[in-house]
């Protein structure tokens, strides 16, 4: 394939602060941009564009960098909606309901779960996601966590093992046991997963056995993420911090001690606004975490249980309204914030030399994604893979 120019873009936000406007999004107005091989060759005004093989026009609409997911889980079998009902008339989440998903899994076929996920992939990628993180976490034994793993593989390289989401019902009075298990055959038979990650929380897995499922996956060669503070503060962020994970996810409820640590820390903070939507929880305070210097993610958590959402813009959305973030914050959290909690430097932007993941809106400005929440405003997508 030869060079593609994309121009007459009305608004373009690369998240590139030395393009543009100087902001960390690095706008620019009346826009230009060259893909050649994948990868962003030349972005700026469109007056001053080079010729290309082929050329389209954007017609004067916003042009973002492709959705950064980093926090799914997105192979399940079965779903949940009966719970949320529930909780909306009045129960509150502990966190037991993953054990239903974990029976369905356990009993679906390869051909079910890879069809199941692929519908769901599709539909976060019509949404403008291009780069997603798959953990797995639903079949909580050594073959059947193996089989998620490989699945996983199929449709992202950025596969995380979290066989530490819950202790199935078969280790309920052996938790120790489980631990050594996951920390054990299961991370050598899912070694080949990049991440491993742990669900540290109450009616989870303590500090101290989140440790040693971390320790193990350090020694796997992973690298380390961890749920934490979604339900309650036990501690995890400090764990986090300790093991010098990429990412600490949820952090509904932080200490003011928490919060300052991780400012001062490379760690970042992946918000996942849809799991307090969907358990009507208090949402955490982005503006906080901003003003001490806290770089934040935004990702969908799409689960069957606490987050059944394939719309990145619907979290932008939420975000913006409930989180107090400003929309150009949002869309960098939702883009190159994604791409920090996944230590990617190839996505979530769009400098020369990134990859040519991007997303044409129907709408002359990139505002539109949180301004009106609930409509489909993707005309296209590119990826650099296909
Ligand atoms: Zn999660």
């Amino acid at each position: 394939m030869g060079s593609r120019l994309l121009t007459n873009i009305g608004e373009l936000l690369t998240n590139d602060p030395d393009v543009g406007d100087g902001s960390p999004v690095g706008r620019v107005r009346d826009a230009a941009l060259v893909v050649d091989d994948g990868r962003v060759a030349w972005v700026g005004p469109a007056a001053r564009a080079p010729d290309a093989d082929e050329r389209h026009d954007a017609q004067g609409a916003a042009v973002v960098p492709g959705f950064v997911d980093s926090h799914t889980h997105l192979i399940f079998a079965g779903e949940r909606s009966d719970e949320f009902e529930a909780r909306m008339a009045g129960e509150r989440y502990d966190g037991g309901g993953i054990a239903r998903t974990v029976a369905a899994t356990r009993a679906a076929s390869d051909e079910h779960l890879r069809a199941q996920s692929r519908r769901r992939w599709a539909q976060l990628r019509a949404g403008g996601v291009t780069t997603v993180e798959v953990k797995s976490g639903y079949a909580l034994d050594v073959a059947g966590e193996a089989r998620l793993v490989a699945l996983a593989h199929e449709l992202t390289e950025e596969v995380t093992f979290l066989g530490a989401h819950v202790v199935p019902a078969e280790f309920a009075s052996d938790r120790e046991a489980y631990v050594s298990l996951v920390a054990g055959e299961m991370m050598e038979r899912c070694a080949g997963a990049k991440w491993t990650d742990v669900f540290c929380d109450r009616g989870a897995f303590s500090v101290e056995e989140a440790r040693e499922v971390l320790r193990a996956g350090r020694a796997r060669g992973h690298a380390l993420r961890l749920h934490a503070n979604q339900i309650a503060d036990i501690g995890a962020v400090d764990l986090a911090l300790e093991m010098e994970c990429a990412s600490v996810d949820h952090c509904t409820h932080l200490s003011d001690r928490d919060v300052e640590r991780l400012g001062d820390s490379s760690t970042v903070v992946t918000l996942l606004p849809g799991a307090e939507f969907s358990t009507r929880a208090p949402y955490p305070s982005a503006r906080r975490l901003l003003e001490a210097g806290v770089t934040l993610a935004l990702a969908t958590d799409c689960n069957p249980g606490t987050s059944y959402v394939t719309s990145m813009s619907f979290v932008v959305a939420l975000a913006v309204r409930e989180m107090g973030m400003s929309v150009d914050e949002a869309l960098w959290s939702a883009t190159r914030g994604g791409a920090r909690a996944l230590r990617r430097d190839d996505v979530g932007h769009l400098g020369v030399g990134a990859r040519a993941d991007l997303v044409v809106l129907d709408a002359p400005r990139a505002a539109h994604l949180a301004y009106r929440p609930g409509s489909s405003l993707v005309r296209e997508v590119w990826c650099a893979d296909e």
